[in-house]
């Protein structure tokens, strides 16, 4: 497994690997591996000849009071974790090569940022379209996997890909979970392990919405009471939204149906702040 730094050298690395015939899947992270990431390197591992993973904790999508200082960081760990996959390279560039002096170019997808994580986060996502444009123009990857954990910004980047006819096939992975159902996540090195049953009330969230969907309950407006009751059981959960939305455009659902997903966004302990998401009817409901 090779690790590049340098952008120049990134592209030159997929340009030879493109004339030999290989076919390249990119898998855009902040490291700090988990399951999470290595599921979605095996999927790549699965559909293209070579794996790329990129490692970059981009401080352009975090805001100036977020935790970026705070962002979980473990270079070694990430490589051995890395190394022990089917990945060719790792490309972790520094912030300074990907936004040398003079830089000024942003990317931005409109409607779909003005919902969810973009109302709380406001720049979060142009910093993420703009960083992901740079790695698909300096990798040039025939296939570009991502989570459906993060599941606006999933939506935004096929829209992007879409928007500017980039001929990149996106695939999204499902969201790998611990035992006890929280959504794996490098932030939750952050949280507490006193805090851990309130981080749970994200999926289980999801688990009591999925049931009282079944037994007939469609009302959002119910739905959404029930979950705010649900989730401020929890003295130290504060939410930053609970939204039933439709899972391409986002926009709000009165009545839940096939189309809906429900995405959460929780902060623990005014510190740690966590997202999950799902589908709330069959087939799609997990
Ligand atoms: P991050 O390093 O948090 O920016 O995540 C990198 C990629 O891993 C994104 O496409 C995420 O959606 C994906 N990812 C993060 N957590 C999970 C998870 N629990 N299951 C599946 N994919 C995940």
């Amino acid at each position: 497994m090779e690790i590049i730094t340098n952008p120049e050298a990134m592209h030159q690395w997929s340009r030879e690997r493109f004339r030999s015939g290989k076919t390249i899947g990119l898998v855009p992270t902040m490291g700090f591996f988990h399951e999470g990431h290595l599921s979605l390197m095996r999927k790549a591992a699965e559909v293209c000849d070579l794996v790329v993973v990129s490692l970059f904790v981009n401080p352009t999508q975090f805001g100036p009071n977020e935790d970026l200082d705070r962002y979980p960081r473990n270079f070694e760990r990430d490589m051995a974790l890395a190394g022990q996959e089917r990945v060719a390279a790792v490309f972790a560039p520094t912030p300074d090569l990907m936004y040398p002096d003079g830089f000024q170019t942003e990317v931005r997808v409109k409607e779909l940022a003005h919902h969810l994580c973009g109302l709380s986060r406001p720049g979060h996502f142009t910093g993420v379209t703009t960083v992901v444009s740079k790695l698909f123009h300096i990798v040039q990857p025939d296939v570009a996997v991502f989570g459906e954990k993060d599941f606006q910004q999933l939506a935004i980047i096929r829209r992007m890909v879409k928007d500017l006819n980039i001929g990149i096939t996106i695939i999204g992975h499902p969201i790998v979970r611990e035992a006890d159902g929280l959504a794996m996540s490098s932030r939750n090195a952050n949280l507490d392990p006193a805090h851990r049953t309130a981080a749970l009330s994200l999926s289980t969230a999801l688990k009591l919405t999925r049931e009282r969907v079944r037994s007939g309950i469609i009302d959002t407006t119910v739905l959404h009471r029930e979950l705010e009751a649900h989730i401020h059981a929890h003295p130290v959960a504060t939410i930053d939204y609970v939204s039933f939305v439709d899972c391409e455009t986002l926009a709000a659902a009165a009545t839940v149906n096939e189309r809906t997903v429900l995405a959460l966004a929780v902060k623990i302990d005014g510190k740690v702040r966590l997202i999950d998401n799902g589908f709330l009817l069959e087939p799609n409901a997990a």
